[in-house]
């Protein structure tokens, strides 16, 4: 065994050999994979193994099909053939208009990574699986390159090419400890001697807290237990002259493909069970929960109406093992938070069709430091200390009875919550809010009309419309109200502090005391990594001179890890995160000063006060720390009040507020002005795929202002010239929104995709941005939107169409 080496990748199930096969594929061979049994012994070995490539976003999609394309290629190989039945085509089938508009946009988003999909109706659903009834079914999804593969041949195969290229694998190596030294180097413990590296991966399926344990971390994973059955030959599949496609049910939750001339069927039941919540036997290796069919009855009923051959058949075989969830079911993949040198590929809960894209995205990171594709959605930093053991295990039961429900625009399902909240939350759900979540905080969307209001989720605009519309109408001729919480601060202190800044950030960072500033941070590659306010707080009672570092409440593990990373041991700038203690109240519209004067001392004039000013001050009695900065396009003050003080400061703004009209507003209104505004979101349209000139962020770099991260890739990028361009769209429909992902097309051609879109409410415009081809990135250039199985027409115009002067937001 090699005492040391440049990465140890920790499991051999799939998520393990396929890190380090694509490790070696991208040019690091000094690697090796430890593992503590033998390969494929956790959840691996018993796998239905189904390989599809749907997927909820293109990230995912894209993932999928590098599994597809490596796995034909492995099945292929004439020397070691292994056995996958690719392309045997799948459906999931629908028994609602609803989930076949969904599955129209999930076919308009595959397209835009080349991958088509087919929207079908029962018949011929049924003609293509010729076992099913079309009862209760309008029809189903087609994937063409559905199908399913052996995974201990696959993990096999994987071994055996990295070992080739150099990687070496040390089976029946049960790794004991991490320990971590000061240069962030690791050395791995393990039962047969230590090894020293640089980077750890933890790929240790249902035992990875006990490995995340040895770093001093946990992970928002659990486990459940999952079940499938074999069945006898069927005649009729034997007889068929084809494989069986195979089938994904929303309507009774279950799976079923054909394994020899017998099915397979596994089954998503709502009685379902955590598993391992208390720690794991150790002896638990190569083996198998106890048979459970009585809890799956209620979804047995629906398989056997469906396809009522299985009722002549018997069972032979049932698999019952432990399957991984994270708490938004997606899987974590990519650095650990909080950790350097550490990286993680978990929670994988259809680990063998995606286990493929997954190392390889994984491999890119470690040794690129960033991916091809933007990984936000399975960036371990997504989540913040919110995420702990007993909410991870509520979602991940509620996923697991939703496995094949996809979730509509603006759907937050109800488990774990509430996690995090304000004062306020209490307060505002009187005054009849309904809340979304972010980051796991309960945020304001919108006040309800009536109690009982219920819209139904669809991808169409909604009941909520008239609500939306009502609440945008008061901030432009009024005043309203909004909690934002959960808004991620770091508070910069040290005499290094705007050199610091300036080294992070790829334009002219603001550095007056008492203004505040925007700019956006890059990575190495040249790419839009991240978006924040920059405030600077002059000393004062309350502190010294000081920077509010602000950005999205998502961004909370994300920014702080970027900047820590990049501190440097010479400088004197410390970091300390003020997200969890502080919210803002937005007081937005044209009788906002108004409401401030009466409730904050001061000269609150344009003159006295202009648009990014910052200023210390109370509301009524509340220390308040106010922004004059807007995110809805008009007149607009950010009050940043400690969460002890907060009720105090909305008591005082309310009373203030009473004689101005002052009404609430939510996040829904905040979103249709900002797209009014063009105003960018950050991991929707700022993503790493691309980079401040195609992101249409010009005015924000300063290439000659002195090192900064990215500059120099960001140079060579310019000569380049852009591959595509962020544009603003109007859409010619009031019946619908642009959803994220969704193609923009010309001539039969994907030309675009669409990154956010919604009504804007103040222009009467149906509005989208999207990145298009160089060529469509004028204004006037025309092409039709794919949404949702319908083609509309999309015209490139000028970015903000509300109040292009920004005269308002500056008044
Ligand atoms: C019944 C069932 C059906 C499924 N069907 C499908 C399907 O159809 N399609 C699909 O895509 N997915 C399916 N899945 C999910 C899929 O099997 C998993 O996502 C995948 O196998 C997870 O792989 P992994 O490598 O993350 O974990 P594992 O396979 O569990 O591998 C983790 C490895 O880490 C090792 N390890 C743990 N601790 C240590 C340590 N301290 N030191 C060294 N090594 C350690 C373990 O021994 C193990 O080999 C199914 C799961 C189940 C349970």
């Amino acid at each position: 065994m090699k005492s040391r080496t440049r990465v140890v990748v920790i499991g051999g199930g799939i998520a393990g050999c396929s890190t380090l096969y694509h490790l070696t594929q991208e040019g690091w061979t000094d690697v090796v994979l430890v593992e503590r049994d033998e390969l494929t012994s956790g959840t691996t070995w018993h796998s239905a193994a189904q390989v599809t490539n749907f997927g909820m976003n293109q990230t995912m999609v894209g993932l999928k099909t590098h599994s597809i394309r490596l796995y034909k290629e492995l099945a292929e190989d004439p020397d070691y053939p292994i056995n996958y039945h690719h392309g045997d085509g799948g459906i999931r089938l629908a028994n609602t208009q609803a989930q076949m508009q969904g599955y129209h946009h999930f076919t308009s988003m595959a397209r835009g990574m080349d991958v088509h999909f087919e929207v079908i109706d029962a018949q011929e659903c049924a003609r293509r699986h010729p076992l099913i009834s079309t009862e209760n079914l309008i029809g189903g999804l087609w994937d063409p390159l559905d199908g399913d593969i052996d995974p201990a041949q696959l993990c096999q195969a994987l071994a055996r090419r990295a070992r080739k290229a150099g990687a070496e694998v040390y089976r029946h190596t049960p790794v004991t400890n991490l320990t971590q030294h000061s240069d962030d180097t690791w050395t791995v413990h393990t039962e047969r001697g230590d090894i020293d590296c640089d980077i750890v991966v933890n790929a240790c399926g249902y035992r990875v807290n006990e490995v995340g344990a040895m770093m001093g971390v946990h992970h928002p994973v659990a486990s459940m237990e999952h079940q499938y059955f074999l069945t006898e030959e069927i005649p009729a599949i034997r007889d068929a002259g084809h494989r069986m496609p195979l089938l994904r049910c929303p309507i009774s939750d279950y799976y079923c493909r054909q394994e020899k001339n017998g099915l397979l069927l596994g089954f998503y039941e709502q009685d379902c069970k955590t598993w391992g919540m208390d720690g794991i036997d150790p002896n638990f290796v190569n083996a198998l929960c106890p048979d459970d069919l009585d809890r799956v009855t209620d979804v047995l009923e629906g398989a056997f109406a469906r396809m009522p051959a299985l009722l002549d058949v018997g069972v032979h075989t049932v698999v019952n093992g432990p399957i991984t969830y994270t708490i938004d079911g997606a899987p974590l993949v990519g650095p650990i938070p909080g950790k350097r040198n550490a990286f993680c590929i978990i929670g994988l809960r259809a680990g063998l069709g995606e286990g493929g894209g997954h190392g390889w995205l994984l491999a890119q990171q470690i040794v690129h430091g960033e991916a091809c594709y933007d990984t936000w959605c399975l960036d371990p930093r997504r989540f913040a200390g919110h995420a702990n053991t007993e909410l991870t295990a509520l979602k991940a039961i509620e996923d697991y009875q939703n496995e094949f429900r996809f979730h509509f625009p603006h759907e937050h399902r109800p488990a774990g919550r509430p996690a995090k909240t304000t004062p306020l939350t209490p307060v505002l759900a009187a005054e009849g809010a309904e809340f979304t979540v972010v980051n796991g905080w309960e945020r304001v969307e919108y006040i309800k009309p009536t109690p009982d209001f219920s819209p139904t989720l669809s991808f169409d605009f909604d009941g909520t419309f008239d609500v939306i519309a009502a609440e945008v109408a008061n901030v432009q001729t009024g005043v309203g109200l909004a909690e934002v919480n959960g808004f991620n601060r770091i508070e910069i202190t040290g005499a290094d502090r705007h050199a610091f800044l300036d080294r992070m950030f790829c334009g002219t960072v603001a550095r007056r005391d008492g203004r505040v500033g925007l700019g956006y941070l890059l990575n190495h590659h040249g790419m839009v990594k991240a978006e924040a306010t920059v405030a600077n707080l002059p000393a004062s009672d309350r502190g010294p001179a000081r920077i509010w570092y602000g950005s999205a409440a998502a961004s909370e593990l994300h920014d702080m890890d970027w900047l820590t990373q990049h501190l440097q041991a010479d400088e004197d700038v410390q970091l300390r995160s003020l997200t969890n203690n502080q919210t803002i109240l937005i007081l937005a519209g044209p009788r906002a000063r108004d409401v401030l004067s009466d409730c904050a001392r001061g000269d609150w004039s344009a003159a006295a006060f202009p648009w990014l000013s910052l200023r210390e001050c109370f509301v009524g009695i509340a220390p308040a720390t106010v922004m004059g900065v807007s995110f809805s396009g008009e007149l607009a003050y950010e009050i940043h009040v400690p969460n002890a003080s907060l009720y105090a400061a909305y008591l005082a703004l309310r009373q203030a507020g009473a004689a101005h009209g002052l009404k609430l507003f939510g996040a829904r209104a905040v979103e249709s002005m900002r797209m009014e505004k063009s105003f960018l979101h950050w991991k929707a349209d700022l993503i790493t795929e691309f980079d401040p000139f195609e992101t249409g962020l010009d005015r924000f770099v300063t290439l000659d202002k002195g090192d900064f991260i990215g500059r120099d890739a960001l140079r060579k990028r310019l000569t380049d010239g852009p591959r595509k361009k962020l544009v603003v769209l109007q859409v010619q429909s009031a019946q619908r929104p642009a959803h994220p992902g969704a193609s923009l097309m010309r001539g039969g051609q994907v030309v675009g995709t669409i990154t956010s879109g919604d009504w804007g409410h103040r222009t009467g415009l149906n509005l989208a941005h999207g990145f298009v081809v160089p060529d469509l990135a004028h204004i006037a250039a025309e092409m039709e939107l794919d949404s949702c199985g319908q083609c509309l027409r999309a015209t490139v115009i000028p970015p903000s169409p509300y109040d292009p002067e920004f005269a308002r937001m500056k008044a």
